[in-house]
């Protein structure tokens, strides 16, 4: 059973980090892309929105370097976040931009991290993984596979079929208990040669080891905007309120 909007935690606290510090360099685009306009909205916004509707206590919004004054004045509205206790800068790396967003976390028992770049995001994911958090103490949403993933050589020849089955495509939100995934990034940030190639914070757990990640049910339209026809197909999904439409929000 997953935790439902307004359903109360108990005494539980639940944090979110939206991350939104990234370059978008694939998206080829004058504006980054967190802030480019989709659907009549900034593509950061709808993620704000759905963790701001959600059963989440408070929100965390780590933005670029130097965007925090951009991000207050156009963004964040007065009075339209309720939740958001602070903007932050992030760093070089993902992982720099989740490390400063934890630090700025307040007081919570469990933590959600959320790529600003998923706009698809619904209430029925962030209530699974807060779910999984609680239940299992580390999850991330993902979707079994639906193509053959080959591993590639050097000189662009297939080396290996990987086997579809075990395969799964994961995605944000990923949620922990804050002083589990918290003592991973404090180890991980302490050395900096295991830091290499890190893309999601399961990876960083599984590198700490001592607690499995869960996977739990995301969505096939909880898309992460990276590259431009990225934004056609989200800008699509997002007017037609796919967010709303039970059957496309996992359940596979
Ligand atoms: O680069 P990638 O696609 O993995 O980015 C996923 C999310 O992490 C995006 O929302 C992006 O804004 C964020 N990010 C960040 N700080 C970075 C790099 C990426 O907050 N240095």
């Amino acid at each position: 059973m997953g935790v439902r909007m307004g359903e109360s935690l108990g005494q539980a606290r639940t944090g979110a980090i939206v991350l939104a510090g990234g370059k978008g360099k694939r998206m080829n685009s004058k504006v980054q892309k967190q802030y480019l306009m989709l659907a009549g909205k900034p593509l950061i916004v709808y993620s704000l929105e759905a963790f701001e509707q959600s059963p989440v206590d408070e929100i965390v919004l780590v933005a670029g370097e130097g965007e925090k004054d951009y991000v207050r004045r156009n963004i964040l509205e007065p009075g339209r976040f309720q939740k958001i206790t602070a903007v932050v800068e992030g760093g070089k790396e993902r992982y720099h931009s989740v490390y400063a967003g934890l630090q700025a976390l307040k007081s919570c028992d469990y933590v959600l991290i959320h790529d600003g770049a998923r706009p698809l995001v619904s209430n029925e994911i962030i209530c699974r993984t807060i779910r999984g958090a609680m239940d299992y103490k580390a999850c991330a949403a993902g979707v079994p596979v639906k193509d053959t993933i080959k591993e590639a050589d050097d000189s662009g020849f297939t080396s290996k079929t990987l086997d579809r089955g075990r395969l799964w495509q994961i995605q944000t939100p990923q949620a922990f208990a804050y002083p589990l995934i918290r003592e991973a990034y404090d180890w991980i940030m302490e050395r900096e040669s295991r830091q290499i190639g890190i893309t999601d914070d399961a990876m960083v757990l599984e590198s700490y080891g001592g607690c499995p990640v869960r996977l739990v049910e995301g969505s096939y339209t909880n898309l992460k905007v990276t590259t431009p026809e990225d934004m056609v197909v989200a800008g699509a999904l997002l007017e037609r309120d796919v967010t709303k439409m039970p059957e496309m929000s996992g359940r596979f």
